[in-house]
C-alpha cells in the first residue's frame, strides 16, 4: 500500500489532510497525506481543531502517538460545502460552541448520524436506519441564535493585566476569553455583561474580589442569569466563594442590574467547594424574588436557581409533545386508567404536561429545591394528580414500584450519565409495558438501551433527535420502547 504510515509522520511536518468525522469535543478526524500525493492515504488518523467533514486541508503536525496525531490548520485547500464563516468573533478559541463554521441542515444531519453510531456500537440496536428519524431543529423562522436561557460566566483575576476577566472557558483550558456578547445565549445577556463589566473596570487591581481557582481564594467566582422565554423574567446570580459581598459592592451592583428591563431577582449563591461544579447549596436573596417564571405552551412553571429547566424552550416544547406523542398519552387517546412515572423530573414539567390525560403520575427527583417548586408548579396550573417525591429514582422507584403494580408507563429523563442499573432492573422486573427515555448524551442512552434490550426484554420502537444545542456538539434523544410480547 502507498501513502503514509506512523513510522514516517514527522512532528512539524506539512501534510495534505481530508477530514471525515468530528471528535465529540468538535475537531476533525482526518487521514493526511503527503502535500501533491493523490495515492492512498495509509490509514494514519490526526485530529485537527477547526475541521469538519468534506474540508481538505494543509496542516502541520503537532504531536504524534503510535497510531494517530493531532493537528493544526494551516490552510484550507478545499472547503467542506458545509462550512461557513462561523458568526462569532471569539469562535476559534471559546470552548462554548464547536459547529459554528457548518451550516445548520448539516449540523442536523450530523446530530443523526451521532445517535445512531452510538445506538449501533454501543447499544448493539438494529434496523436504526428505519428507527432513528431526522433530527428535529429549530425552525428557519427560530433563529438558532440567542436560544440559550440559562448563561454561567466564571470571574477571574487576570495578574498581566490587573483586571477581572468574565466571559466564557477557552477551548480545554480554565482560561477565560473576555466577551461582551454570546449569540447562542439570549441577547439581554449583553447588558448584564456590561453592568458587570463597567463594574468590574471600575475596580482595578482588586485580586481579592475574583476568584482563582488554582489557590481557591477571591470571591466572585461565576456569574449566572436565567431568563423566562414567555414572560422575560430575569434572574442573575452571583456566585461566591464565600458568605457575603461587601455592602457597597452589593448596592452598586444591585443599582446596575436592577435597571435592566425584566430584572426579577438578584441573588448570592455560596459556594464556597474546591469544585467545577458551579452552583452551591445555599442561596441569599440580595433584592427582588428567589425565582422566576416562565410558560411551555399554557402551563406556567416557578424556576428556582439550583432547579433545572431546559435551557432552550422552544425546542423544549416539541421535545414534550414528542413524549406525549411516542407515550400516546394526549387528546386522541383513551388514557383515564394510566398511572406513570416521571424519573428525574426537576421542577415537574413533563408530569404537569402529562396530567390532564392520565389517571395519576408520580414525579421524582433528587434536588429538594426543584421538588418544591414541582409540589408549587403543579399548584398553580391546577393539577391534582401529580404527586413528587424528593430522593434518588434508582431508590424511590423500586419502592413504587413494589407498592403499585399498576404503573403502565415511566418517562425517564437522568443527567448524562444515565440511569442507574438498580433502576433498569426495576423497570424490567416490574414489567413497565412503555418506557419513554429522554436522554442528553446519545453514549450513555445507548449503553442503557442495551440493558433494556437484552435481559430487560423491551424493544426500540422510535428514536427521535432533537436539536436543543445548536451550534454545539451536544444532541437531545427522545427514545420510545415497549415491552416485547
Ligand atoms: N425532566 C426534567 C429534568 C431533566 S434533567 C426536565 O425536562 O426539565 C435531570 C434531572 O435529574 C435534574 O433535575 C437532576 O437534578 C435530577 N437528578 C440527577 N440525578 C438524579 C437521581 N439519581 N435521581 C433523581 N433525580 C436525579
Amino acid at each position: 500500500m502507498s501513502g503514509i504510515n506512523n513510522t514516517e509522520i514527522r512532528k512539524n511536518g506539512t501534510y495534505q489532510a481530508e477530514a471525515c468525522d468530528l471528535t465529540s469535543d468538535g475537531s476533525g478526524i482526518c487521514k493526511i497525506r503527503e502535500i501533491g500525493d493523490t495515492n492512498d492515504t495509509g490509514g494514519f488518523t490526526v485530529f485537527v481543531d477547526g475541521m469538519i467533514p468534506g474540508d481538505t486541508a494543509e496542516i502541520k503536525i503537532i504531536k504524534t502517538n503510535k497510531n494517530y496525531g493531532y493537528g493544526k490548520l494551516i490552510k484550507l485547500i478545499s472547503p467542506s460545502e458545509n462550512r461557513i464563516k462561523p458568526n462569532c468573533p471569539v469562535f476559534k478559541n471559546c470552548g462554548g460552541c464547536a459547529l459554528q463554521h457548518m451550516n445548520y441542515n448539516a449540523q442536523l444531519n450530523y446530530k443523526r448520524k451521532t445517535v445512531e453510531s452510538c445506538l449501533v456500537k454501543i447499544g448493539g440496536i438494529k434496523n436504526t436506519s428505519e428507527l432513528i428519524s431526522e433530527t428535529i431543529g429549530m425552525n428557519t423562522s427560530h433563529n438558532p441564535y440567542n436560544y440559550r436561557n440559562k448563561t454561567q460566566f466564571p470571574v477571574n483575576f487576570d495578574i498581566k493585566t490587573g483586571k477581572v476577566n468574565m466571559g466564557f472557558f477557552s477551548k480545554r483550558t480554565h482560561d477565560i476569553i473576555n466577551i461582551d456578547s454570546c449569540n447562542i445565549s439570549y441577547q439581554i445577556n449583553d447588558e448584564i455583561i456590561s453592568v458587570f463589566r463597567k463594574f468590574f473596570d471600575g475596580i482595578k487591581n482588586s485580586p481579592k474580589l475574583a476568584y482563582d481557582e488554582i489557590t481557591h481564594t477571591g470571591l466572585i467566582r461565576h456569574i449566572f442569569t436565567r431568563v423566562g422565554f414567555h414572560t422575560g423574567e430575569i434572574m442573575v446570580c452571583i456566585v461566591i466563594n464565600g458568605d457575603n459581598l461587601p455592602n457597597d459592592i452589593c448596592d452598586k451592583l444591585i443599582v446596575g442590574l436592577k435597571r435592566i428591563k425584566g430584572m426579577t431577582g438578584i441573588i448570592l449563591n455560596i459556594n464556597k467547594e474546591k469544585t467545577n461544579v458551579i452552583l452551591g447549596k445555599t442561596n441569599k436573596t440580595l433584592w427582588g424574588a428567589d425565582y422566576i417564571t416562565d410558560y411551555i405552551g399554557d402551563k406556567k412553571f416557578k424556576i428556582s436557581v439550583n432547579s433545572f429547566y431546559q435551557v432552550n424552550p422552544v425546542q423544549t416544547e416539541k421535545l414534550y409533545n414528542k413524549a406525549l406523542e411516542f407515550a400516546e398519552v394526549n387528546q386522541d387517546y383513551n388514557c383515564e386508567s394510566t398511572i406513570c412515572i416521571d424519573a428525574y423530573c426537576g421542577i415537574g414539567t413533563i408530569s404537569i404536561m402529562f396530567a390532564p390525560f392520565v389517571k395519576k403520575i408520580y414525579g421524582v427527583e433528587i434536588i429538594p429545591q426543584a421538588v418544591n417548586d414541582a409540589v408549587e408548579n403543579a399548584r398553580i396550573n391546577n393539577i391534582t394528580n401529580a404527586e413528587f417525591i424528593a430522593g434518588k429514582s434508582e431508590r424511590i422507584i423500586p419502592q413504587l414500584l413494589k407498592m403499585n403494580k399498576c404503573i403502565d408507563l415511566i418517562i425517564v429523563d437522568p443527567p448524562r450519565k444515565g440511569c442507574d442499573i438498580s433502576l433498569l432492573d426495576a423497570i424490567s422486573d416490574a414489567k413497565i409495558k412503555k418506557v419513554i427515555y429522554i436522554s442528553c448524551d446519545p453514549a450513555t442512552l445507548a449503553r442503557d438501551l442495551k440493558i433494556l434490550c437484552g435481559h430487560g426484554g423491551y424493544e426500540v420502537q422510535k428514536v427521535q433527535p432533537i436539536d436543543m444545542f445548536p451550534h454545539t456538539m451536544h444532541v437531545e434523544v427522545i427514545c420510545c420502547l415497549k415491552l416485547k410480547k
